[in-house]
C-alpha cells in the first residue's frame, strides 16, 4: 500500500458535539489521557476559564507540550492518527461551531445521562444528519443518578429521530454502575474508580459474562438484572448494521463516566475501529478521492485575531485528497491565483509551529492575507475541484446595524460585505431599507460580538446595533411571497445576501401559527 493511502487510512477526523455541561471538554481530555497526550487529566478542567470555551484548548496544548491549532487536537492511539475538531460552545457558539461540522467524518455526541438530549445538541446533531455522517453517542456522568438507559434509548429515537444500537451496556444500578457489557464480544469489564479521581488511566477487570467470578463479584441481583437487560436488547433491539451505522441512520451508543473515566477506553477502542477514515467529497460537478495523489483542501472556518497586536487571520482548512507539504504551490480556484503555501502562508498551531506534511482528512491553519472565503477550493497540479456550497444555518439572533457617523458610510459597507464574505454574519435587507443599515442574524451572540469589534478595529467605524425580537426565521418561494400569506402581522420580510426571501417570526409559536394559516406555502428552515 502507498504511503498515501495508509496515511489516510489511519486518519478518523470528528467533532463532539454537545449542549454546553454534558462533558465534552471532560471526554476529550480523557480522550488525550488515553492517547498518551497527556499524563495526567485534571488540572485542566480546575483552572477552566469561566468565559471562554476556548482556553480549555489551550490549557490543554501547554498540557501536552506540543503544540496543536486552537481548533483540533491530534493524537495517535493504536495505529490510528486522531484529529477532534473542537465545536465551540457557550458563549462561543457561532456558525463556525455549525461549519466545523462541514469538515468531520463523523460525529460523537455527548448526552448527560440525567438530562438526555438537550437544545444545542438537537441542533447540532441536525447539521450532522444533514451532512449523513456517522454520529456515535456516548451517554456521559453515570457516576451519578440519571435516567434508565432504555429511556434514553427511546428519547434519543423519539427526539432525533435515530435508531440507537448500545455497543455497550451499564453494569449496576442507577448512581451506581461499577462497570459495562460490551455485547459484541460478550465481555464484562468493571472499573476501579477508587482513589484515582479521574486523573489517571483506571485499573479494571475484564472477562466473559458467563464467567462465574463475575456473577459473584456482582451479586445475584444485579448480574441477573444484566441478563435481561441483554436479553431485551437482543430480542426487541435493533440488529447491528454498519451501513446503517455509515449513512448516520443508526447511532451506536456507548456509556461511560468521563470524570471517573469508565467506560472511555471501550468508547475510544470500539470508536477508532467503526468510525470511517476520510472519504471521498462530493463537489458541484465531481467528487475527490482522498487517496489521490494531488492536493486538494477547502476553507471551513476563518479566524481573526482579536489580539490587536496579532492582527492575523487564520483560515483553517480540511485536507480531502493527496499530501500536503510545506511550501507546495496550489491553486485559489475562485481567484485563479497560484499561491505557495509557505511562509507566511504557514502551517498554523496554537505556538504557531510549523508542520511539514500533512495528509487527507487532517486539518491545517494558514495564514490568510485577506484571499480567503468560506468554502474556497485550494487545488494541486490542474486538479479542479469546486466543493458544494456551504449551507446556510438558520439564524436565531438578529440586529439592525448601522454606522454612528454617517461619513464612515463606505468604510461601513466595505467592512459589511467584507465580514460577510467571511461568514462572520449572515446579511438580509429589507426592500424599502435605506442602504446606510443592515439587518444581521447570527446563531450566537458571540458574532454580534466579534462584528462590532472588527467593525471598529479594522475599520474605523463605530456601530449603532439594535437587536431585534425575532428568534425565527424561514426561507419561502419566490411564487409564495406573490400570494398574500396570513398570520404574519408581527413577523418581518427581508431578503437574504442572493436576494430570496426571508420571513423572520417572533419565535417558534408564531411561526406555526402562521403555518397553520397557509397550508400550501413551503416554509423552508434552510434555503433551497
Ligand atoms: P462541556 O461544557 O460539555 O465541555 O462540559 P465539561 O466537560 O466542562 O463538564 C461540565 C461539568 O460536568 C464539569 O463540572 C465536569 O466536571 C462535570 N462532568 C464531566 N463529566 C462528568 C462525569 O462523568 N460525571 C460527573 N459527575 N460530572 C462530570
Amino acid at each position: 500500500m502507498s504511503t498515501l493511502a495508509q496515511e489516510v487510512n489511519r486518519r478518523r477526523t470528528f467533532a463532539i458535539i454537545s449542549h454546553p455541561d454534558a462533558g465534552k471538554t471532560t471526554l476529550t481530555e480523557k480522550l488525550l489521557l488515553y492517547g498518551g497526550a497527556i499524563r495526567l487529566a485534571g488540572s485542566v478542567k480546575a483552572r477552566k476559564s469561566q468565559k471562554h470555551a476556548l482556553s480549555d484548548w489551550m490549557e490543554i496544548e501547554k498540557q501536552r507540550g506540543i503544540s496543536v491549532t486552537s481548533s483540533v487536537l491530534q493524537f495517535d492511539y493504536d495505529g490510528f492518527r486522531v484529529n477532534i475538531l473542537d465545536t465551540p460552545g457557550h458563549q462561543d457558539f457561532s456558525e463556525d461551531t455549525y461549519r466545523t461540522l462541514m469538515a468531520t467524518d463523523s460525529a460523537v455526541m455527548v448526552i448527560d445521562v440525567a438530562k438526555g438530549v438537550e437544545d444545542q445538541t438537537k441542533k447540532l446533531f441536525r447539521v450532522c444528519k444533514q451532512r449523513g455522517i456517522p454520529i456515535f453517542t456516548f451517554v456521559n456522568k453515570l457516576d451519578r443518578f440519571g435516567k434508565s438507559p432504555f429511556d434514553l434509548m427511546e428519547e434519543i429515537e423519539n427526539v432525533l429521530g435515530i435508531r440507537a444500537y448500545p455497543m455497550n451496556w451499564p453494569i449496576g444500578n442507577d448512581g451506581n454502575y461499577v462497570g459495562v457489557y460490551n455485547r459484541k464480544l460478550a465481555q464484562v469489564e468493571l472499573f476501579d474508580t477508587e482513589g484515582a479521581h479521574g486523573q489517571k488511566i483506571i485499573p479494571s477487570q475484564v472477562g466473559s459474562v458467563d464467567d462465574p467470578a463475575f456473577a459473584e463479584l456482582l451479586g445475584e441481583e444485579a448480574y441477573k438484572a444484566l441478563q435481561e437487560d441483554i436479553e431485551l436488547l437482543d430480542l426487541a433491539g435493533d440488529v447491528f448494521d454498519e451501513e446503517k451505522v455509515a449513512a448516520g441512520e443508526l447511532t451506536p451508543m456507548f456509556f461511560g463516566s468521563a470524570i471517573s473515566n469508565f467506560g472511555v477506553r471501550p468508547f475510544l477502542e470500539e470508536f477508532l475501529q467503526l468510525a470511517p477514515p476520510p472519504l471521498s467529497r462530493k463537489g458541484v460537478e465531481n467528487a475527490v478521492e482522498p487517496h489521490d495523489e494531488r492536493f486538494s483542501a477547502f476553507v471551513f472556518k476563518i479566524q481573526a485575531n482579536m489580539n490587536p497586536t496579532h492582527r492575523d487571520r487564520i483560515a483553517f482548512i480540511r485536507i480531502c485528497s493527496g499530501k500536503f507539504t510545506k511550501g507546495m504551490a496550489v491553486k485559489h480556484l475562485s481567484t485563479g491565483k497560484t499561491i505557495k503555501l509557505a511562509q507566511p502562508t504557514q502551517f498554523m498551531a496554537q505556538e504557531r509551529t510549523i508542520i511539514d506534511e500533512a495528509y487527507s482528512g487532517d486539518i491545517i491553519g494558514l495564514f490568510d492575507p485577506g484571499v480567503f472565503g468560506i468554502g474556497d477550493s485550494l487545488c494541486q497540479d490542474g486538479l479542479t475541484f469546486q466543493f458544494e456550497d456551504f449551507p446556510v444555518f438558520p439564524p436565531e439572533l438578529f440586529a439592525r446595524v448601522q454606522a454612528k457617523d454617517t461619513m464612515k458610510r463606505k468604510q461601513f459597507n466595505k467592512g459589511m460585505t467584507q465580514l460577510t464574505q467571511e461568514g462572520a454574519v449572515q446579511v438580509f435587507r429589507q426592500p424599502e431599507m435605506a442602504i446606510e443599515s443592515y439587518i444581521v442574524g447570527a446563531v450566537g451572540l458571540l458574532q454580534f460580538e466579534v462584528l462590532e469589534y472588527r467593525l471598529k478595529n479594522e475599520y474605523g467605524v463605530d456601530i449603532e446595533m439594535n437587536h431585534l425580537g425575532y428568534s425565527t426565521a424561514r426561507w419561502i418561494d419566490e411564487g409564495d411571497l406573490k400570494k398574500s400569506i396570513k398570520g404574519i402581522d408581527s413577523a418581518m420580510i427581508v431578503r437574504d445576501i442572493k436576494d430570496r426571501p426571508v420571513i423572520l417570526f417572533r419565535n417558534e409559536w408564531s411561526f406555526n401559527w402562521a403555518k397553520e394559516q397557509n397550508p400550501s406555502v413551503n416554509f423552508m428552515i434552510v434555503p433551497k
